[in-house]
């Protein structure tokens, strides 16, 4: 499918979660990826669940799809969310996504709404593959630092039900420094966010405004390059 020219927007949107239908979102890869591009996405990550399968086939699967986008102005990242893993066992899910080629490997956090195993922030933040902790909840301080020390970046999420930490997740983010970004963790195209909602919900959990752009920009920008985009 390829995209119409699109000039009107600023392409300034950079989101690193979100599902298909391959796990449990309602559309396509090819779907989620055009309407990001009409809505002023630079860089749209699908980070489809996976626990301890082999996740090839699902990377596959978005591989093959991410090929029509090839070439334009919209970044595609393949990848996985490591979700509902025994904490001992986040390390061997993140390396086999590795190995199986995830451009970006992002985990299923302790939030709010719904509940994994206690320990999985912590495991997560201890693994320097593991590129952003999603929907961390009432993280610690101590889990913030291991974050920062292993370049974890933390996630405000636009999903309404994680969100309600988001305020929590700023606080402490603040607090201890670590990189923050907005992500919609859409699970079909009408919960994508522009660079304005995306905006709101940032300066809504309490972000100042003069951390917006390291938040929106900078940060998303240094990730894209770390997972090999740009
Ligand atoms: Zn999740
Ligand atoms: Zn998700």
């Amino acid at each position: 499918m390829a995209a119409a020219p699109r000039t009107s927007l600023p392409r300034n949107r950079y989101d690193f979660h979100s599902h298909t239908y391959l796990t449990d979102g309602e559309e396509s890869a090819s779907s989620m990826w055009y309407a990001a591009d009409r809505i002023g996405h630079r860089a749209l990550a699908i980070t489809d669940h996976v626990a301890l399968q082999d996740p090839g086939p699902i990377l596959d699967t978005l591989r093959a799809e991410a090929r029509a986008w090839e070439g334009t102005d919209l970044l595609t990242l393949v990848g996985v969310e490591v979700t509902m893993v025994p904490p001992r066992y986040i390390p061997e899910a993140v390396r086999a996504a590795r190995r199986a080629g995830a451009e970006i490997v992002i985990v299923h956090g302790e939030t709010v709404a719904e509940p994994v195993f206690a320990g999985t922030n912590r495991a997560a933040v201890e693994l320097n593959e593991v590129d952003v902790l999603a929907h961390p909840g009432f993280i610690t301080v101590e889990e913030a630092e291991l974050a920062k020390a292993h370049d974890v970046v933390l996630e405000v999420s636009a999903r309404t039900l994680h969100g309600r930490a988001n305020g929590h997740v700023v606080r402490t983010a603040l607090e201890v420094g670590n990189d923050l970004v907005v992500d919609s963790d859409a699970h079909k195209t009408e919960q994508l966010v522009s660079t304005e909602m995306a905006r709101q919900i940032a300066r809504g959990a309490g972000l100042p405004e003069s951390h917006l752009a390291r938040v929106l920009e900078e940060t998303p920008r240094r990730l894209l390059h770390r997972c090999g985009k740009a």
